[in-house]
């Protein structure tokens, strides 16, 4: 039960209040200001990966319970939007603040529902707080443009406006980050919200939305939901939201972007990935080998950006074998284990598939270099584990290669020039990150330019950008037309309007013209 309080103890107790009664393991629904209960008898279990204890439980949140959430989004809008920037970017600062002062409660919480090891649920938090951070400055980026006296008179310039009331649908891998990729930039421009977390960890959404209100946000202007298919349509349909973000596999997002624009939204989803990591024979062995391990092994590969594929051109595969010798060295426990290195994968399901693929791999001729797929670990039988695993000689035409992982599988191809290593890598149907390790310039040069993927690492093995520029996945790892934050971010959540004014001394009698007007 000790859990039970790690997965709710943290909210306030001004939100306990609102919402613990009756069963105190569910997930309110967060509608027009207050923590309510859903009235749906559906629901899901919240596992903790490490322990399969029940953390919490998930509503499937009721067709009527979603409109009224997005009616109160509705409401919200017209004062939020004419509330002064100013004062929107300062309820940020206070969020900021206060996601700062319960880093360690929203980390306890992600571990609890999501596996990953503490330092790297800080590391989901901090993440999602730079952005929150960036959008404490955010008024710059919703600065119009202005052209004076594009005629006689007449001036013209354009306004960015917020859109009305917007939607996101999370995935499990980053319970607080991807959230707050969503909402702090929606809301700073002027939008209301209505957030549907993962229903495999909403415990980080939930102390979010306790700390957004407590910052200062007015009620209904972030409104959450929780449940899966039948929700997620539901916003799709919907036609007071004007638009979604999508974080998640491709089945869910291209789903998801073809329906959602269908009813006219603008859409923006991110999606999976199959990163590469190109080893030049000249690269610093003992960084390369350290950034090989932490970038694929990291989170238990559940990342998007997780280099999953090295590609080791000539002679640099000699190193497999210390690549080997790294990965044994990794420590798998319970994330709450501050020697943990990587924690469980979030369910049986996750594991089984990974274990699967692991297999076809072998099965079609890969070598298994390191195999973590039977690995007990002492105090945590039920875990969700599955150690280290490595596969050589993998080529793209085996499952293991075709699919997206998700796990802590590192798969390892062989080039014989940096040339062919491209190819490979630009022969995947994915393109959110690629990364090269090399000493040399030309070679970097080469890759940067040549590489056709959305976010380029080289002798960095995540190129995750900061929240001044947008996270720019490409191919088949993003739709749409504008990314996650930065520029692109607020352009996604904004419209433009132009004004053309005209403010002079009109002669009287000038008579009356109907052909089209121009500045001439
Ligand atoms: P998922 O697609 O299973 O779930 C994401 C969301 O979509 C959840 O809220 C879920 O309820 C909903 N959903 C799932 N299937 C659906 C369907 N058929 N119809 C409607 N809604 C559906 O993804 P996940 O397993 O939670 O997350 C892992 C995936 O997310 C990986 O593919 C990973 O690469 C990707 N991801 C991408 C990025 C990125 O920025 N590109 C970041 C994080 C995760």
């Amino acid at each position: 039960r000790i859990l039970i309080g790690v997965g709710c103890s943290h909210f306030s107790t001004a939100a306990e209040r609102s919402w613990r009664h009756g069963d105190t393991l569910r997930v309110p629904n967060l509608i027009g200001g207050s923590f309510v209960d859903s009235h749906s008898s559906d629901s899901i279990d919240v596992l903790n990966p490490a322990t399969q204890e029940v953390v919490s439980r998930v509503p499937l949140t009721t067709k009527e319970e979603f409109k009224s959430a997005v009616a109160a989004a509705k409401e919200a809008f017209p004062s939020w939007r004419n509330t002064p920037i100013t004062t929107r970017q300062r309820v940020m600062f206070k969020l900021q603040d206060l996601i700062r002062k319960n880093t360690d409660k929203l980390a306890l919480n992600i571990t609890t529902e999501q596996g990953k090891t503490l330092k790297d649920a800080q590391g989901d938090v901090f993440r999602g707080l730079e952005v929150v951070e960036h959008a404490c400055g955010m008024a710059t980026l919703q600065m119009g443009e202005y052209v004076a006296n594009v005629s006689n008179g007449i001036d013209t310039y354009s306004i960015r406006e917020p859109l009305g009331v917007c939607a996101g649908i999370c995935p499990f891998n980053f319970p607080a980050m991807i959230p707050l990729w969503m909402f702090p930039v929606a809301v700073t421009c002027g939008n209301t919200y209505v957030l549907k977390p993962s229903e495999k960890d909403p415990g980080a959404s939930m102390i979010l939305a306790e700390l957004a209100m407590e910052a200062g946000l007015p009620n209904g202007v972030l409104n959450i939901v929780h449940g899966t298919h039948d929700i997620v349509n539901a916003i799709c349909d919907d036609d007071d939201i004007r638009a979604v973000s999508f974080v998640g596999s491709n089945t869910a997002g291209m789903h998801i972007y073809a329906r959602a624009s269908a009813s006219g939204k603008r859409v923006q989803s991110n999606m999976g990935a199959k990163n590469h990591g190109i080893v030049m024979p000249d690269a610093n062995v003992d960084a390369t080998l350290n950034a090989l391990v932490a970038a694929g092994f990291g989170a238990a590969g559940q990342r998007c950006m997780a280099l999953s594929t090295v590609v080791f051109v000539g002679d640099s595969k000699l190193w497999e074998e210390k690549l080997v010798e790294r990965a044994k060295a990794l420590k798998v426990s319970a994330g709450t284990d501050p020697e943990a290195d990587l924690g469980p994968v979030i369910s049986k399901q996750a594991k089984e598939r990974v274990c699967k693929l692991v297999q076809s791999g072998i099965e079609s001729g890969a070598r298994l270099l390191l195999d973590g797929r039977t690995i007990k670990v002492p105090g945590y039988e039920q875990g969700n584990f599955i150690g280290p695993t490595i596969l050589a000689d993998v080529t793209a035409d085996m499952e293991c290669y075709k699919e997206e992982i998700f796990g802590p599988v590192l798969i390892c191809m062989q080039a014989d020039s940096l040339e062919e290593a491209i190819n490979i890598v630009n022969r995947n149907k994915y393109g959110n990150g690629a990364a090269i390790f090399t000493s040399s310039g030309i070679a970097a040069r080469k890759f940067q330019t040549e590489i056709e993927a959305g976010q380029v690492g080289i002798n960095v093995p995540i190129p995750v950008p900061l929240p001044f520029f947008s996270f720019t996945g490409s191919k088949a790892s993003f739709a749409g037309d504008l990314n996650f934050y930065g520029k692109a971010g607020v352009q996604f959540y904004t419209q433009i309007k132009t004004v053309t004014q005209q403010w002079k001394d009109l002669p009287s009698g000038a008579g009356v013209s109907l052909a089209m007007p121009t500045s001439q």
